[in-house]
């Protein structure tokens, strides 16, 4: 099993101010990674390095193994704070845009809105989608040209309990079918514990424990599906032990 992404000592510093501390995390190959972390945590500063929308201060990061970060970004796709979609084309057009924009085939366009389950939208435009549609259509864009690393930051922000279980069916599918290893991050643990292989827990910009699910459950003695409270107790006091 390869290493998708290794940050090495990652610090972001905006003036005096560190908004990622050292951050060192592995994302292996085929995993689900669940970064979770309070408003404010640094988890959008440390996406956008690794998307190469922000330059770290210190520490590196290698993608696929590699530190031809410029190559390696062809094959991510990501959705990063409010994705931007042109509000008066249909989903169909709007991925006609982006596919045209990226340099890629057509041919992928129904196929991608038949995974994230946008194919039957017709001339509806997209402000008149849902925000989980939009959210899926978002990701759609993300998956042209066949990325095999998906980076979502908070997917499921604002998202009704319907819109973040579509999210999740997704994710789950992209994952599993399609071979796409996902890092997405969400400041609720109990969200993604029902899917999540592994965690980041962040806390004032630095990593303060990555575990996998087995390790959760074991901790636990419990199932998250049928105790998520107890999740979020856990992770709260993973957050004030500090
Ligand atoms: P949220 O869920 O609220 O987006 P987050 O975990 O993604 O939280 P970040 O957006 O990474 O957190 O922000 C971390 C800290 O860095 C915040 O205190 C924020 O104000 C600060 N910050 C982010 N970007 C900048 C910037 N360009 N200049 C100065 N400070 C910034």
């Amino acid at each position: 099993m390869g290493t998708i992404l290794r940050t090495n000592h990652l610090t972001k510093k905006y003036g005096n101010n560190s908004v990622v501390k050292d951050l060192s995390l592995t994302v292996h190959e085929g995993d689900i990674y669940g970064f979770i972390g309070k408003n404010g945590a640094g988890k959008t500063t440390l996406i956008r390095m690794i998307a190469g929308l922000a330059k770290p201060t210190e520490g590196n990061l290698l993608l696929f193994g590699g530190q031809n970060l410029t190559a390696a970004r062809a094959n991510i796709g990501t959705v990063i704070e409010n994705p931007a979609l042109y509000p008066n084309m249909t989903a169909r057009n709007n991925m006609m845009v982006q596919v045209k924009l990226k340099g890629e085939s057509p041919e992928q366009i129904d196929r991608l809105l038949e995974l994230v389950g946008l194919a039957d939208t017709g001339k509806k435009k997209a402000k008149n989608f849902s925000l989980g549609m939009r959210q899926r259509l978002a990701i759609a864009v993300a998956l042209i040209g066949s990325p095999k690393f998906l980076i979502l930051d908070e997917p499921t922000n604002g998202l009704d309990p319907q819109g973040i279980r579509e999210i999740r069916e997704l994710i789950v599918r992209l994952n599993k079918e399609e071979k796409i290893t996902v890092l997405i991050s969400s400041h609720i643990l109990s969200e993604l514990s029902k899917f999540a292989t592994r965690y980041g827990i962040i806390h004032n910009g630095q990593l303060v424990e990555e575990f996998t699910k087995q390790e959760l459950l074991e901790r636990q003695g419990e199932t998250p599906t049928e105790h998520d409270n107890d999740l979020e107790d856990y992770f709260l006091q993973k957050i004030a032990g500090i």
